[in-house]
């Protein structure tokens, strides 16, 4: 599923789903009854293989196994392989990794950090039904990125509560008053960084938050999720869209989960 951030400031993020070469509008089918098939299939995302199982949301497994994409520092990009010259695909870390990254404070069910590379603003913020976002830290690579990152964590959780922010009860944050605060309370540590990683390393940022409004007309009060590996046909009238989540009155939807797999939708 894609999402598109509004042109307009105020207007409703959009999602479409793919399906073959067609993207099929979303937002237009919320309030109406709406059935997503699976036929069974599973089509690797990376070299389109066929595969009984989907590896690291749509990968098979040989392609799990021997892509930098899939490695474990991709979660934790502080265990960067590239400087233990065991990267799986030092080309792809040097495009990908080697480019600027974002710290991010992000509001998806309450407070949370996160890292970016730069280009995947504000995509990524979209895709953890984020209502607010705001940009805090710049740095030059991916692994730099993870530093900081733990160094948050000692402050702020790095999870999104997905049942929470299903719900809706998500509350506004002051997300300029957050970053002062964060980045008042952990200057030594980010002086720290500063010094092992160059004086210019880690530049604070001057953004004005993000807001993100979902095209959701009913929350659910209790979360019950679909799993097309257990029932392969999901039905229910589309009650919203928000995160990567399709909400219908029987149960909500993960597509990020089921990326690859080959879905008729109704
Ligand atoms: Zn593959």
């Amino acid at each position: 599923m894609s999402v598109v951030l509004p042109d307009r400031p105020g207007d409703q993020v959009s999602y479409h789903l793919r399906a073959g070469d067609q993207h099929i509008p979303l937002n237009s089918r919320v309030g109406k009854p709406i059935s997503l098939h699976w036929s069974g299939a599973i089509a690797c995302t990376h070299c389109g293989r066929a595969t009984k199982k989907s590896f690291a949301q749509g990968h098979c497994y040989p392609c799990f196994k021997r892509l930098a994409q899939c490695d474990t520092c991709i979660m934790k990009p502080e265990t960067c392989h590239f400087f233990q010259g065991t990267c799986r695909e030092p080309e792809w870390g040097e495009t990908h990794c080697f480019q600027p990254h974002i710290v991010y404070l992000a509001n998806s069910s309450g407070l949370k950090v996160g890292i970016t590379r730069k280009t995947q603003m504000p995509t990524r913020w979209m895709d953890q039904g984020a209502i607010q976002a705001l940009p805090i830290l710049e740095v030059d690579t991916r692994q730099q990125s993870g530093f900081v990152e733990v160094l948050f964590k000692e402050q702020v959780s790095d999870r999104t509560n997905w049942r929470a922010m299903l719900k809706g009860e998500v509350e506004t944050l002051d997300l300029i008053a957050e970053r002062d605060r964060l980045l008042e309370t952990l200057d030594g540590g980010l002086n720290q960084l500063r010094d092992q990683h160059g004086s210019d390393a880690i530049r604070v940022l001057d953004e004005t938050p993000y807001t993100f409004d979902y095209p959701v007309e009913t929350f659910p009060r209790k979360v019950v999720t679909h799993n097309f590996d257990k029932q392969p046909l999901v039905e229910g009238v589309l009650q919203g869209i928000k995160g990567q989540y399709l909400i219908l009155d029987s149960g909500v939807i993960n597509l990020r989960k089921f990326t690859g797999y080959e879905i008729t939708l109704r």
